[in-house]
């Protein structure tokens, strides 16, 4: 490892380039239309090639705060087909930090890598493979103590899926830029980090909703934490629908593919299918059961890319 310090402090994460605001597009649909709801999408997924969407939004403000503790090695945690494990691996790579990911399935350390950590490994991460209830139990002080421990010691931890309080007003920015912009704003959800930032950063009579991708009925009190422990309760005007997570993270049902397959037909858009396609699929449910009085102004959130 150099003993150069991570550029992230200074102008390292500026040098990246990042789209900000991201762009905010009209997207006519006559399934809005008909019910007197104009679509924008907010093209977070444009805001960087390698750190699309919210990772960069969650990333960021972690970015800065492990270059200013001094650490030169961030750890986090993840699935075998993690965003967030792929994002954090890139910014290492893009900003000169050691990264370690311990990923969620100690058997898939014998197997071949899947494109997603194979990635990963590209970009310098190094893996290391914790069984299911150790995974679990990550957060517990000792559990992590020795995942440190393994990975060498002195990391910069990040929590799984980013999220802890730094992200969350990493991801208030989102609210602040659509303020004005629209009266109901979709988001998809998946350890709730997003949504927790983008309802505190909205307006007066602005309100989000979100769909977890998740099965469990867990999330509303994770994003009432979430939201505790970086603006010390509840913020905003936000609630969830349950309805669209087609049988669970990284499942589908054939409604949501005919669905993701038509919007991208008719728009010429292809669509992220974990999360993006669900919060679509939402959205456009909830349009045409008359959910939005006509003049509402709906938003989108494209949190990733295909
Ligand atoms: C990670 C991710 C999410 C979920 O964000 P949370 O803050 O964990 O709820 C949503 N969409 C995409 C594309 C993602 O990669």
């Amino acid at each position: 490892m150099t003993s150069q310090s991570p550029a992230a402090g200074g102008a390292g994460l500026a040098g990246l380039r990042p789209r900000l605001p991201s762009p905010l597009v009209e997207l006519p649909d006559e399934r809005f239309a008909r019910h007197g709801v104009r679509l924008l999408l907010k093209r977070d997924d444009l805001i960087h090639p390698e750190l699309p969407g919210n990772k960069w939004r969650k990333l960021a403000p972690n970015l800065r705060a492990a270059a200013e503790a001094g650490r030169h090695t961030l750890l986090t945690f993840g699935g075998a087909y993690s965003n967030h494990l792929r994002a954090t691996a890139a910014a290492g790579r893009l900003l000169g930090f050691a990264t370690i990911g311990v990923v969620r399935g100690e058997e898939l350390a014998d197997r071949p890598l899947n494109p997603s950590l194979r990635y990963c490994v590209a970009s310098g991460m190094r893996l290391l493979f914790a069984d299911r209830a150790t995974y679990r139990r990550k957060t517990e002080p000792e559990v992590l103590a020795g995942l440190v421990e393994r990975a060498g010691g002195d990391c910069f931890v990040v929590p799984e899926g980013g999220s802890n309080a730094a992200a969350v007003l990493g991801c208030a920015e989102l609210g602040r830029e659509l303020r004005g912009m629209a009266d109901v704003v979709g988001v998809a959800c998946g350890t709730g980090g997003t949504l927790a930032g983008l309802a505190a950063g909205l307006g007066e009579g602005q309100r989000a909703i979100g769909f977890p991708v998740l099965k469990g009925g867990f999330l509303g009190a994770e994003v009432e934490r979430l939201q505790g422990e970086a603006f010390g309760g509840r913020r905003g005007t936000w609630r969830l629908d349950e309805r669209f997570h087609c049988g669970g993270y990284a499942r589908t049902s054939p409604a949501l593919d005919a669905f993701a397959d038509d919007f991208t037909a008719r728009h010429g858009l292809p669509v992220e299918r974990l999360y993006v396609a669900k919060m679509l699929y939402g959205l456009t449910t909830l349009t045409e059961e008359g959910a939005f009085p006509r003049g509402t102004t709906a938003v989108a959130v494209i949190t990733g890319a295909p």
